[in-house]
């Protein structure tokens, strides 16, 4: 376990069990012997490595039976688990983990709290093997923060069919996605529901967005939906309001504060290379007291974080899920994530921007994980207002 993770100064990771722990080791030690030498690349050239989900299905990654054999009072599935899943890949590259978090979390939960009897036991196999692969297409180009009732494209019932017309942006993988779940307002009750697309549909049309400073692996795209039609029966059947919405992105937000703690992780241990190898006024910088101070900062700020999304993860294990508590891990990992990145941007000098040292891709995708998932303001006012009974969003 110390190997694995020679950063969990708070222990966070004694918990795992044995099994857990040979599985994050595989999924470490392939991480590091197949995609290490291009993940630069991959950054720089905005693609996404090949055989990547091929090699996760073939690990387990998706659905891992582990998540489901739980520990005593717990539910499952097994949160400590689902951390140190996210936590490692997010170590790695917080493009990939995002990737796969859009499938395994936005995207299926669309499914599994939106769908009918019928629509879960058709899709959630299926999404959970990875047969089929999915995505979230909410946000729109107008609106981000106030989706919840700004949302501008709309459905419209039309027999026993609906006809939509829209546009949204951002959305991860869509153009990889066999199934899109895209949420759109019936204007008949001003109601947001949700739909199933398929990017080959009539009327689709999905273009990736170019030059992007952060996630570059991720394809994020554009969709434009012009008199899409969707059958009824490819609705899905239980989104009847934003609160239907707002429940699939709190059951992910915590995974956001996972990534955001990984990818803490990621930067240190950049950071920690340079500082041992970069020799100025003739000695290793690691020997001075102004970067050990910062280095310092660093892990205290991970060991914060990891401690933080292990109690999170525990209370979700036992079924207490709490939007303050899930708002300000999110809010404050992303934020310590900020800042952590900044320190060891700056003590690894000019080298720091430059792609090949692994702590420009840390530094540039942190600024994603900070606007994605609730921005920090809408997650402080989520706080605010559970903390003073009024709402300030407007
Ligand atoms: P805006 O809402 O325009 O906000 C701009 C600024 O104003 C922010 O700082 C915000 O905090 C602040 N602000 C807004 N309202 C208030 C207020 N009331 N008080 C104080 N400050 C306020 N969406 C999807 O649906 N699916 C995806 O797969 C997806 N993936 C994404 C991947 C990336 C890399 C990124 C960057 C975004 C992704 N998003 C996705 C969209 C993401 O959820 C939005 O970017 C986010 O909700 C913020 O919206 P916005 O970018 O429109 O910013």
């Amino acid at each position: 376990l110390k190997a694995l993770f020679p950063e969990d100064i708070l222990k966070t990771s004694k918990d795992l069990t044995e099994g857990e722990v040979k599985f994050l080791k595989q999924l470490n030690d392939l991480l590091e012997e197949k995609y290490r030498s291009s993940i630069n690349d991959h950054w720089v050239n905005a693609t996404v490595p090949e055989d990547f989900f091929e090699d996760m299905g073939k690990l387990n990654y998706f659905h891992n039976p582990l998540l489901f054999e739980g520990r005593e009072g717990e539910k499952t599935p097994s949160q400590l688990f689902q951390f140190f899943m996210s936590y490692v890949i997010a170590r790695f590259d917080v493009s990939l983990v995002t990737l796969l978090g859009v499938h395994q979390g936005l995207g299926h939960n669309s499914f599994l709290f939106g769908g009918s009897k019928e629509q879960i036991a058709y899709y959630l196999p299926k999404l959970q093997t990875h047969e089929l692969r999915t995505c979230f297409a909410l946000t729109e180009p107008e609106h981000g923060s106030d989706v919840a009732g700004g949302l501008e494209t709309t459905a419209k019932r039309d027999g026993d069919k609906w006809i939509i017309n829209g546009a949204k942006k951002w959305i991860g993988g869509a153009n990889v996605a066999d199934v899109i779940p895209l949420y759109a307002v019936d204007v008949d009750t001003g109601k947001p529901k949700g739909f199933i697309i398929r990017p080959e549909q009539e009327g689709v049309e999905i273009d990736v967005i170019e030059n992007k400073i952060a996630l570059r692996i991720i394809p994020n795209t554009n969709i434009k939906l012009t008199n899409v039609e969707v059958k009824e029966e490819d609705r899905l059947q239980n989104i009847n309001g934003f609160k239907d919405i707002a429940k699939i992105l709190y059951s992910t937000r915590a995974g956001v504060a996972y990534m955001a703690t990984g990818a803490m992780a990621g930067a240190l241990r950049a950071t920690l290379d340079y500082v041992t190898e970069r020799k100025q006024f003739g000695k290793e910088i690691s020997k001075y007291q102004l970067i050990q101070e910062k280095l310092a900062m660093m892990q205290g700020n991970l060991a914060q974080a990891m401690a933080t999304c292990a109690q999170l993860a525990r209370m979700q294990a036992k079924g207490e899920y709490d939007e303050v508590a899930t708002s300000a891990a999110k809010m404050m990992n992303a934020l310590r994530l900020r800042e952590s990145v900044a320190m060891g941007r700056g003590i690894t000098g000019g080298n720091g921007i430059l792609a090949e040292y692994d702590i420009a891709r840390f530094f540039s995708d942190a600024e994603a994980v900070y606007t994605y998932e609730g921005t920090h303001e809408i997650n402080a006012l989520l706080i605010g207002r559970a903390l003073t009974g009024d709402s300030a969003f407007i």
